[in-house]
């Protein structure tokens, strides 16, 4: 879709760090982490919620989801990890392409959902040191 943000960064004109794709699906450390290593996986095809999205193309992206997530435990060592997928301004969601956020959580992390600030931020907005841990 033309004007779509993750239309725009699946096409490669919006830079993003790009961790995996294939035919159905586009993944790609989220700009504001709530967690190191915070990844949203997006479909390829467009769709604005879930609700929409044809479940031939739901079925095409959750492989990847899966492998991104195996991907973040295996590279990062996170203890456990978070799948959110909002639809809709009453339920959080800013960006109209359905995605998957994939949020790393470790051990004596503080419970709850917020930005990282400080260090952590800093840490986890490393985006390039991030890809190079993850890939390499
Ligand atoms: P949601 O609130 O579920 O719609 O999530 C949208 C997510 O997209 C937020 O976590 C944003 O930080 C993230 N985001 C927005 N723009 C970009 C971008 N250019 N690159 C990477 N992530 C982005
Ligand atoms: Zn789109």
């Amino acid at each position: 879709m033309e004007d779509c943000l993750f239309c725009k960064i699946i096409r490669g004109e919006i830079p993003s760090t790009k961790l995996f794709e294939d035919a159905h699906a586009y993944a790609f450390l989220d700009i504001n982490p709530f967690g190191k290593g915070h990844t949203l996986v997006v479909p390829k095809f467009h769709a604005e919620q879930l609700f929409f999205l044809p479940p031939e193309e739901l079925a095409g992206v959750m492989p990847a989801v899966q492998r991104v997530a195996c991907l973040l435990r295996r590279k990062l060592g996170c203890d456990g990890l978070a799948l959110m997928q909002l639809n809709g301004a009453c339920a959080g969601q800013t960006v109209g392409h359905v995605h998957f956020h994939l949020i790393p959580r470790y051990a004596g992390q503080p419970a709850g959902w917020a930005p990282l600030e400080g260090e952590a931020a800093r840490e986890a907005k490393d985006f390039e040191a991030l890809r190079k841990q993850i890939l390499g």
